[in-house]
C-alpha cells in the first residue's frame, strides 16, 4: 500500500488561547509547547505575534525551548504583523510565517473594503515579503470555504508563486459541509498549475460539529497538513481535535488508505490531561478518544463481549492512546526513591529539594489515608508547580481557624507569613471558604473577584484529597490557583494563595 504522511499543525496555543477560560501564562505555554512536542506535533503555532508583548514573548520563548518542531506565529498580511511574526520566530530552530487575509467577496466588500484585484497584489507583495525574511511562509485565506472557486484557485497560485510552501484553506466560520469541502479542496488541488510547489492545508471550526469531518474530507481529497488543538479547543465551539483526527487516520487506515500522521498517540491522554490541568477546565466524560468514558464498558452485554474478544466493542485499545489498565499505588511504606521514580514517570523533572518537600507531604497524606492513588501523586505535583520568583515575595499559610455553624455566622481567623513577615485577620461571612477568603483579601490588601472556583475529589472514598481550582480576576488579568489537601478549607486557601501569588508578582506581561 502507498502510504503518505500528513503534517499535524497545532494550533492550541493560538487559536485555542484565544477562547474564554482558556488563555495560559507563559510558563503553562511553555509546559504545554514541550508536551506537544513529545506527543510528535510537526508544528506548533506558538501565538499572534503583533497582539500584545504578552503573546511575542510567548512565542519568542516557545522558539527558544521547542527544538524538532516547526514553531509559527500568526501575523496579518500586513509589513508590521510580518515584521513582529518574524523577529518572534527568529530564535527557532525551524521557523514559520503564517500570514492570512480574508479572500470571500463578504469579507472584502464589508470588513477589508478592497477588490479583489487589491487583494491579490497583497497576497504577492506580502506572501514575498514574508518569505524575505524567513524559509517557510504558510499563507492563508480567510473564509476560504465561501470564496468563489475560481478566485480562491487564483489566489492560491498567486501566494504559490510569491514564494508560500503551505496553502491554507479553512472553514472560518464553520459553515462547511464534508462534500463541500472534499469539492474545495480537489478541485484548488486539481486546478492550480503551481500547486506541486506547496502543499494545502485544512482548518475547520466546530460550530456545526462538522470540524473533524470537514478535516478528513479535505485530506481525502489531497490536503497534506490538517490544523487542530488537544480536545478541539478554539474560537467559540472550536476547532477540529486532534486526537479525533490521528486515532481515525490510525483506526481506519484501510479506508483512508495508507495516508498516516506522525504523533505518538500513547501520549495523546497525557496531553490532554496537561491541559485540564493547566486551564482548570476538565475534559467532558464523554469526549471521544480522551474522556473518561471513552473506554469505559459498563453495560452487562458488552462487558461480556469485551472480556470474551475485546474486538467485540473495543475498535482500539485504551493502550493506544495512553491509558493504562492498571494504576499503580503507593503506600505508607514506600521509600523516597520509589516515590521521586514515579514522579519521574508521570513526567514530573522536580529539583532535590522540592521532590524533598514533596515527599514529606506524601508520608504525611500516607497517614491521612492509606493507599495513594497515581492521581494522587498528580495532584500534589502539580500544585508544586509555579513560576519561579523569589520566596519573599511569596504568601505563605501560617495557620487559619473556622468556626462554623447553621445556627451562627462563620468566623474565620487566617495567619498568612511573607518574607518573615506575619499578618493575621478575622472575617465573619456566610460559610467557611467565604470567610477565610475574606480574611487573606484584609491581609493582602489588594482587591480581587473570585471569578470560579471548584472542588473534586481526586479519588473514591471518604479520606480522598480534595483539589481545588480558583481563578480570580483584578485589573491586569486573571489568575488560577490549585490547592490540595484531604480538608477543604486547607485545600480552598491554598489555592486562593497560589492564585494571589500570581496576582500580586505580575509585573503586567
Ligand atoms: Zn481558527
Amino acid at each position: 500500500m502507498k502510504t503518505e504522511q500528513i503534517k499535524i499543525f497545532d494550533t492550541t496555543l493560538r487559536d485555542g488561547e484565544q477562547a474564554p477560560g482558556y488563555s495560559m501564562h507563559l510558563d503553562e505555554k511553555l509546559r504545554m509547547a514541550q508536551q506537544l512536542e513529545a506527543l510528535g506535533v510537526d508544528v506548533i503555532e506558538a501565538g499572534f505575534a503583533i497582539a500584545s508583548p504578552g503573546d511575542f514573548q510567548s512565542v519568542t520563548e516557545i522558539s527558544k525551548t521547542v527544538k524538532t518542531a516547526t514553531v509559527a506565529s500568526l501575523c496579518r498580511a500586513l509589513v508590521k504583523d510580518i515584521d513582529a511574526a518574524a523577529k518572534a520566530v527568529k530564535p527557532a530552530a525551524h521557523a514559520r510565517i503564517h500570514t492570512f487575509i480574508a479572500t470571500s467577496d463578504l469579507h472584502l466588500k464589508y470588513k477589508l473594503k478592497i477588490s479583489r484585484a487589491d487583494c491579490l497584489r497583497q497576497i504577492k507583495e506580502m506572501v514575498a515579503y514574508a518569505r524575505n525574511l524567513c524559509g517557510e511562509v504558510e499563507f492563508s485565506a480567510e473564509d476560504a470555504s465561501r470564496t468563489d472557486l475560481d478566485f480562491l484557485c487564483k489566489a492560491t497560485e498567486t501566494a504559490i508563486k510569491a514564494g508560500a510552501s503551505v496553502v491554507n484553506l479553512p472553514d472560518t466560520v464553520g459553515y462547511s459541509t464534508p462534500e463541500e469541502i472534499y469539492r474545495m479542496i480537489k478541485t484548488v488541488h486539481d486546478k492550480v498549475p503551481n500547486m506541486d510547489q506547496a502543499i494545502l492545508s485544512m482548518h475547520c471550526h466546530d460550530d456545526l460539529g462538522l470540524a473533524v469531518a470537514n478535516s478528513l474530507a479535505g485530506v481525502m481529497a489531497g490536503a497534506r497538513q490538517v490544523e487542530c488543538t488537544i480536545c478541539g479547543i478554539g474560537e467559540r465551539a472550536g476547532n477540529a481535535a486532534m486526537e479525533e483526527i490521528a486515532m481515525g487516520l490510525r483506526v481506519r487506515h484501510d479506508y483512508y488508505k495508507g495516508i498516516y500522521c506522525n504523533l505518538k498517540t500513547e501520549e495523546l491522554m497525557r496531553t490532554a490531561n496537561l491541559l485540564a490541568t493547566i486551564t482548570g477546565i476538565k475534559t467532558a466524560p464523554n469526549k471521544a478518544i480522551v474522556g473518561a468514558n471513552a473506554f469505559a464498558h459498563e453495560s452487562g452485554i458488552h462487558q461480556h463481549g469485551v472480556l470474551a474478544n475485546a474486538e467485540t466493542y473495543e475498535i482500539m485499545t485504551p493502550e493506544s492512546v495512553g491509558v493504562k489498565k492498571t494504576e499503580l499505588v503507593l503506600g505508607k511504606h514506600s521509600g523516597r526513591h520509589a516515590f521521586a521514580e514515579r514522579l519521574k514517570e508521570l513526567g514530573y523533572d522536580f529539583e532535590e529539594d522540592k521532590i524533598d518537600q514533596l515527599f514529606g507531604e506524601f508520608k504525611q497524606l500516607a497517614d491521612e489515608k492509606k493507599v495513594i492513588a497515581e492521581r494522587d501523586l498528580i495532584a500534589l505535583a502539580e500544585s508544586k508547580i509555579t513560576v519561579r520568583r523569589e520566596p519573599k515575595t511569596e504568601w505563605k499559610l501560617d495557620n487559619f481557624v473556622v468556626n462554623s455553624g447553621n445556627l451562627m455566622s462563620t468566623t474565620a481567623q487566617v495567619t498568612l507569613s511573607k518574607g518573615g513577615k506575619i499578618k493575621q485577620e478575622v472575617a465573619l461571612a456566610t460559610g467557611p471558604v467565604y470567610a477565610s477568603f475574606a480574611a487573606i483579601e484584609k491581609i493582602i490588601g489588594h482587591k480581587f473577584t473570585l471569578e470560579d472556583y471548584q472542588i473534586h475529589a481526586v479519588t473514591e472514598h471518604r479520606d480522598a484529597l480534595g483539589e481545588v481550582i480558583v481563578k480570580i480576576k483584578d485589573k491586569k488579568g486573571m489568575y488560577r490557583g490549585r490547592g490540595v489537601s484531604t480538608d477543604i478549607i486547607k485545600g480552598s486557601i491554598l489555592a486562593l494563595l497560589s492564585a494571589v501569588n500570581r496576582m500580586v508578582n505580575d509585573k503586567g506581561e
